[in-house]
């Protein structure tokens, strides 16, 4: 007689809404076992009877062939006793926890499918050129969810009532579409519309006849601009290659310089637009479907105004069936921007996107499937095979970024000013919001709180301990300020950026190290644009020794005033009065007689004049600001229009192949700082000795390099610590960080770069809850006051 095992298992991870019941089905009774399978507020539970030899077959498949869109994050087993079963069953969902509470992860938005694909291009499937086709494995997820759990009536699809066929294949466990909530088709499903530019429709009475789609391809070719509703909002799209069209668009958005991105058809389309390696199609072609920032090819047909003055071009693949269609209708690239006007939120609800879009497009191609949550594309770089994320949003939101040492209280982070995100973070999970945007007007704030208040209902987070910035006047902090009930922790903007660096790669998962919440201490070069000190000044170009609980600043570059404040942000020329004016004279240099200071003559005097007072003129080291000073002394920008400007066309303008490097006084007090005016003094000297703008673009940025390495190396000396932490937006300069990261390496440290949240001010909640979970383990946070 076979022996007969009963075994009992949970799976934990995202298993709900991706087709995990109907795998875990067919996976079983492919092997002849019985049992059943069931989703419960904790996940999958099924119990598996059997030979004993075809249940650890069963358990060894199990993670092996899960569906695409699941992640495994735990099996847990136990042993039952047989119950005689040898048929297998899908039983209903769980009950509901006792306590109401609700466990379970969602999927983020992911791109279409093959199979889908492969049916959308049949001329025989029922859904041929059906715009919102979609699958298990594919398809609209965290967009569309209202509330969860994840089932059809708490998504925006709520109103559409399956057909027939549809509702069929939604109950049949054998088919691809078993369960899957957004399951649609022509008959039953959401319908495309192309309206005018005034709301009013446009399809019935053009010659093109009843096809939208059709319609706004021939639209686009004609140098038209037309708005599109995608996934999380509204684009504004043209023919990426007709000049006019491209041209109209900048006008009318209000956007002189910023780079627009590039939807390719496919990845033979991207290659004939930029150079792409393996990394980077596989980022291209990945299920997040990111803009991924890639090195433009010469002659790109890609109208100049796309990207000016750039060597690299965003590049995206098509993500929905409807991006897909479009794609193919259009011969060439299709230039993608945000559906919004300068800096505005993009738009996704569409009343409104018809009445702040309707001066920007001639056309919008729209649909009745409701967009319940704002999601920008995300946007990435390649570094060394890696991702290096920009912006985390789209196709990535709201998986959560796994932290092993994990959270004893549930926590909120508020993250800060500028690309704002939060984090809510309860045991192992730590939910980076999506792109908030930046924290400076009524309309991003409220997205700010109702996607926290959205955040709290998904993952049932009730947040007992909220990290903030010390930054007063930031809104994400005088949010947390004001909330009652729950314990505050105060997160210095530059810790929080190497926190944020020391989870992004897992720091401390081991064994807990001496800090709490494990994790040794780690040199962390923190360089931005700026944010609070602890000293009140404003910080930007620092060298912490730090853990998750703490850090100590060991030494930072030298401050410089910052004249005028946010308006020396603005005009990078400031900076370079700031740096000049305690320069000058100094081995011969005239300030006096470079171009910067003529240039900007009628406003010099003051500037400077501001700057010795120190009258609305605080002190920085904001590294940000010192690529600022050098950009303007070379001539590349005076003044900015949209954020690190001056610093990203610095960048463009080094010479890679330059090699030297200038050099920078580190002096000799226990906290040190780095003399950075003499990185600017040399580019200063340089440049009245007729070297070329390129050569000195790459001396600075060599130089600057040079000094993280020397200032590593002085820390190494005291305190015998070997890895280094590298995080804060000036980071995101590629130049750089090669530069960094070899010279360190070849100093022996081990660098810590980012690849799952950016090292811009998107990663800083990231860094506030690691930190928040590892003070108040220590008992560190502190009850909000009484109001
Ligand atoms: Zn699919
Ligand atoms: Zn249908």
């Amino acid at each position: 007689m076979t022996q007969v095992i009963r075994t009992a298992l949970r799976v934990e991870g995202i298993v709900q809404g991706v087709g995990f019941r109907p795998f875990v089905y067919s996976l079983a009774t492919g092997l002849g076992l019985g049992g059943l399978v069931g989703n419960d507020v904790d996940g999958v539970f099924a119990e598996i009877e059997g030979p004993p030899a075809a249940v650890g077959e069963f358990l060894r498949r199990l993670e092996r062939e899960a569906p695409p869109l699941a992640r495994i994050e735990r099996v847990t087993t136990s042993v039952m006793p047989p119950a005689g079963t040898a048929s297998f069953t899908i039983a209903p969902s769980g009950p509901n926890a006792p306590d109401g509470r609700r466990g379970t992860l969602i999927a983020a938005d992911t791109a279409t499918c093959a199979d889908c694909l492969r049916e959308l291009s049949d001329p025989a499937d029922r859904r041929y050129r059906y715009p919102f086709i979609n699958c298990t494995n594919c398809g609209p997820r965290f967009t569309i969810v209202r509330d969860v759990p994840y089932d059809r009536p708490l998504t925006t699809m709520a109103g559409f009532t399956m057909c027939e066929p549809c509702a069929a294949e939604y109950h049949d466990p054998a088919d691809r579409r078993y369960h899957a909530q957004p399951v649609c088709c022509p008959a039953c499903g959401p319908r495309l519309a192309l309206l005018g530019a005034a709301g009013e429709p446009r399809d019935r009475e053009e010659p093109l006849g009843g096809d939208p789609l059709e319609r706004a391809a021939e639209l686009l070719r004609d140098g038209r601009i037309v708005a599109v509703k995608g996934l999380g909002g509204y684009h504004l799209a043209a023919d990426a290659a007709h000049d006019d069209a491209v041209a109209a668009l900048r006008a009318r958005k209000h956007r002189e310089d910023k780079p627009f991105a590039v939807l390719a058809a496919g990845l033979a389309a991207a290659r004939a637009l930029c150079e792409v390696d393996d990394a980077a199609a596989a980022l291209l072609t990945s299920r997040a479907r990111p803009i991924v920032l890639l090195p433009r090819r010469p002659g790109a047909a890609v109208a100049p105004a796309a990207a000016p003055g750039n060597r690299h071009l965003g590049i995206m693949l098509p993500y929905t069936p409807l991006h897909h269609l479009l794609a193919g209708a259009m011969a060439g690239p299709i230039l993608l921007t945000s559906g919004n006007v300068s800096d505005e939120p993009i738009a996704y609800r569409d009343e409104d996107a018809l009445a702040r879009l309707s001066g920007i497009a001639d056309a919008f191609l729209t649909h009745d499937r409701a967009i319940h949550i704002r999601t920008d594309d995300s946007v990435t770089r390649v570094f060394r095979g890696r991702p290096l994320p920009v912006r985390r949003s789209r196709g990535y939101v709201p998986e959560p970024v796994a932290v092993p040492s994990g959270f004893p209280r549930q926590v909120l982070a508020c993250g800060a000013e500028l690309k704002n995100t939060f984090c809510l973070a309860k045991d192992r999970h730590a939910f980076v919001s999506h792109h908030i945007g930046d924290l400076e007007n009524v309309e991003t704030l409220r997205s700010f709180t109702e996607g926290i208040e959205h955040f709290r209902r998904l993952f049932d987070v009730d947040p007992r301990v909220v990290a903030y910035d010390l930054h007063p006047e930031y809104l994400s902090t005088k949010y947390a300020l004001d909330l009652a009930e729950v314990d505050l922790v105060g997160v210095q903007h530059h810790h929080a950026h190497v926190a944020s660096c020391l989870a992004d790669n897992g720091w401390g998962a081991g064994p807990a190290g001496p800090g709490a919440g494990g994790g040794a201490p780690v040199i962390g070069v923190a360089f931005d644009g700026t944010g609070y000190g602890t000293d009140g000044t404003l910080w930007g170009g620092e060298f912490l020794i730090a853990d998750y609980a703490g850090f100590e600043r060991a030494g930072h570059l030298a401050p410089v005033p910052l004249p005028g404040g946010q308006a020396a942000i603005r005009q990078p020329w400031r900076m370079a009065a700031a740096y000049l004016d305690g320069l000058d004279g100094l081995d011969g240099l005239d300030a006096g007689s470079l171009d910067v200071t003529r240039r900007n003559s009628a406003q010099w005097p003051a500037v400077v004049a501001m700057a010795r007072k120190g009258v609305n003129a605080p002190l920085t080291s904001s590294a940000g600001r010192l690529f600022d000073a050098v950009a303007a002394v070379l001539g590349v920008r005076d003044a900015i229009n949209y954020e690190g400007q001056a610093a990203i066309e610095l960048e463009q303008l080094a010479d890679p192949a330059e090699r030297g490097a200038y050099r920078a006084a580190i002096d000799t007090q226990e906290a040190f700082q780095v003399r950075a005016a003499d990185l600017v003094r040399a580019a200063a000297g340089d440049l009245t000795a007729g070297i070329p703008p390129a050569v000195i673009a790459a001396r600075f940025h060599n130089g600057v390099a040079a000094v993280v390495e020397a200032a590593c190396l002085r820390i190494r000396e005291r305190r015998a610590l070997t890895t280094v932490a590298l995080s804060g937006g000036v980071f995101q300069n590629m130049l750089l960080l090669h530069q960094v990261v070899a010279r360190l390496e070849s100093r022996g440290f081990t660098v810590l770069t980012h690849s799952r949240v950016p090292c811009n001010d998107g990663g800083i909640s990231l860094g506030q809850a690691v930190i928040a979970a590892a003070r108040d383990r220590l008992g560190l946070s502190a009850p909000a006051a009484e109001s």
